[in-house]
């Protein structure tokens, strides 16, 4: 794999690459992005090949203009006012999709999930290539999502699908896109991330919140959003999400741990009271911005502790930004939360 900067040569080296069918790592203001042409379904297959990712989990297109949105689907006016709002940023829109955009890029579904990164490498690299990217995270799937360089190299450095990564340095947001889907009678938020529902209810205040946010789907169930059915975010080892005070959760850890090696991912200030196990700070629950920012790095620096067997994961409320970690701890532990305070 080519180690690319962000110069100017080396963002034409990256279009060169994804031009010719090459899948290529880029940094965005979300996570890292695993990119390849997305009108080019033999490109767009590399991806899927390189993560292992299941092949009814479609991917987002990535624009670098508003001009491109109704190029690949159908935008609507409530689309054109939340791209207005929150464009170029953090937001993925679904819509009815048009025929140019390969079935693989979907997963055969009729929409397709469109953004425009902020990201100015992102932007630059969609804009010299004059081409949209699809670009699911960059890691293996089901891990934790790459959002610090050194994690795309950990996953994909020797991945024979993988022609280069560029190295931008750590990403802003840490979580993946808040995804929102236009195509029932009211939008409705299908992924929670750092645009919010306060923030989308400005646009469009008659947003509904998926079920999948906070709860495990029956099985058999049909997701609105087939990713929201697969396991995601999880370490290798038994991870559990703790609410309530640091002391009742020092309680209920005492109680678990013996003698297994534990790691306890906190909050900043934390650290003296969890200091008889491997403890990782990640963030303030006044500030979710900050957890969301090293959730990620956090659960794989955890998950990199050699024969750890248990993590705890102390866990903000579901409330503004803090919605997005919450959605994501409850995929990286499998909905195990517990609170403490009523449990010992
Ligand atoms: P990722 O690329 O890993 O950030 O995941 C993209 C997310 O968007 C997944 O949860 C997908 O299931 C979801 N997604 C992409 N396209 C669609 C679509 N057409 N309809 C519903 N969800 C979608
Ligand atoms: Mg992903």
């Amino acid at each position: 794999m080519l180690i690319l900067s962000t110069s100017s040569e080396d963002i034409l080296l990256c279009s060169r690459l994804l031009e010719n069918g090459n899948t290529v790592a880029i940094p965005t203001e979300t996570v890292y992005g695993l990119a390849a042409n997305a009108l080019d379904a033999g490109a767009v297959k590399r991806i899927f090949l390189a993560k292992g990712r299941p092949a009814d989990n479609p991917l987002i297109i990535h624009i670098s203009d508003v001009s491109m949105f109704p190029d690949y689907c159908y935008p609507t006016k409530p689309a054109y006012l939340l791209a207005e709002y929150f464009w170029p940023g953090p937001l993925t829109l679904i819509l009815p999709k048009k025929p140019v955009v390969p079935d693989i890029v979907t997963a055969g579904l009729s929409s397709v999930a469109v953004r425009m990164p902020s990201h100015p490498v992102a932007n630059k690299i969609i804009s010299v290539c004059g081409f949209p990217l699809a670009a699911p995270s960059a890691n293996i799937s089901g891990k934790p999502s790459p959002t610090r360089f050194e994690h795309v190299i950990n996953d994909l450095s020797k991945n024979e699908f993988v022609a280069a990564a560029v190295d931008g340095g750590n990403c802003e947001c840490g979580v993946e896109s808040t995804v929102v889907s236009l195509i029932g009678e009211h939008p409705c938020l299908l992924r929670p991330g750092a645009v919010t529902v306060e923030m989308l209810r400005t646009a469009v205040p008659d947003l509904t919140v998926a079920d999948a946010v906070l709860q495990k789907l029956p099985q058999n169930e049909k997701a609105l959003s087939p990713g929201l059915k697969h396991k995601h975010y999880a370490p290798d080892a038994e991870t559990v999400c703790l609410t309530g005070s640091a002391e009742s959760a020092l309680k209920y850890i005492k109680n678990r741990a013996k003698g297994k090696k534990t790691a306890v991912i906190c909050f900043d200030g934390e650290e003296n009271v969890f200091s008889d196990y491997t403890v990782i700070p990640y963030g303030t629950p006044e500030r979710p911005e900050t957890l969301a920012e090293n959730v990620f790095a956090a659960l794989r620096k955890a998950d990199g502790i050699k024969d750890c067997k248990l993590i705890f994961v102390r866990c903000a409320p579901p409330e503004g930004k803090g919605l997005a970690v919450y959605n994501r701890l409850l995929r990286a532990s499998d909905f195990r939360v517990v609170n403490t305070e009523e449990e010992v």
